[in-house]
């Protein structure tokens, strides 16, 4: 049975304090609703890491990631944070793909490629994000797309470093619009992420592998994007800023 993920990615949001607050709340709500063996991955800026690592320690379903990280070991890149540094303060997994990282910061598939490798070799997991432009969309190029994102980003990489991975599908007209893909539409494109990996590393891997859908995802669609065959889960933006909203989409796997 693959493991059934909700994430919440609080990007370039809230104070350490509110975020401390926030988190205990997290953490609180986790214990006494969450009933089922569904994980919680909060993945706040890099630099509460740390505190909310510490938090976390005691929980059983509630872990902690970065939203990204650098490709190199270490040296001479000012502002950067390597894998091994989010590693050495508590982290168990980082996001890496997100289309705001591939807009904003310029990242490439090549790019993501070595910053996944490098996470994967800290002991680290990566939560890999693909997703398609509405003009994409439009163009009815999305499984192209979908497909070289795979393919230049994760599938050179062994069965066995693949097995950490987690991936996400967020199509980028869903992020934060208030429009999230329609059930079918996110079950379509998992299904495809899922042969895909089928054809690649075989049945066996494609079965294990978390794919979770992000955009625009709140407490009242998750149930039915959830049940989804091929969905295992949410990465959360805008809802994961509020622990009752966060914790509600998780408790859709109770
Ligand atoms: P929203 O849930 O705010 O649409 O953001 C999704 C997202 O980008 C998570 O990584």
């Amino acid at each position: 049975m693959r493991k059934k993920i909700v994430a919440g990615n609080w990007k370039m949001n809230l104070d350490y304090s509110a975020g401390l607050s926030l988190f205990s709340e997290v953490l609180n709500m986790a214990k006494d609703e969450i009933i089922g063996d569904q994980l919680l991955v909060v993945c706040p800026p890099s630099l509460y890491v740390y505190s909310l690592s510490q938090m976390a320690n005691q929980s059983t379903n509630v872990s902690v990631g970065a939203q990204n990280c650098h490709q190199a070991e270490s040296g001479a890149y000012t502002g950067e944070i390597s894998a091994s540094m989010v590693k050495s303060v508590g982290a168990e997994y980082v996001i890496l793909g997100h289309s705001e990282r591939r807009q904003y910061f310029g990242e490439t598939d090549q790019l993501l490629a070595e910053k996944v490798k490098a996470v994967i070799k800290t002991g680290l997991k990566p939560i890999f994000c693909i997703g398609e432009t509405l003009q994409e969309r439009n163009a009815n190029s999305h499984f192209d797309v979908i497909k070289r994102q795979l393919t230049d980003g994760v599938f050179d990489l062994s069965a066995g470093d693949f097995s950490t991975l987690v991936l996400a599908y967020e199509p980028i007209w869903a992020i934060g619009t208030g429009v999230t893909a329609s059930p079918e539409q996110a079950q379509e494109i998992h299904a495809f992420i899922r042969k895909e990996i089928e054809a690649r590393y075989g049945d066996a891997v494609a079965e294990d592998t978390t794919i979770l859908y992000g955009g625009s995802c709140n407490p009242k669609n998750a149930a039915e994007l959830f049940s989804q065959k091929d969905i295992d889960g949410g990465l959360i933006g805008g809802a994961a800023l509020k622990s009752r909203d966060f914790t509600d989409i998780a408790k859709v796997f109770n």
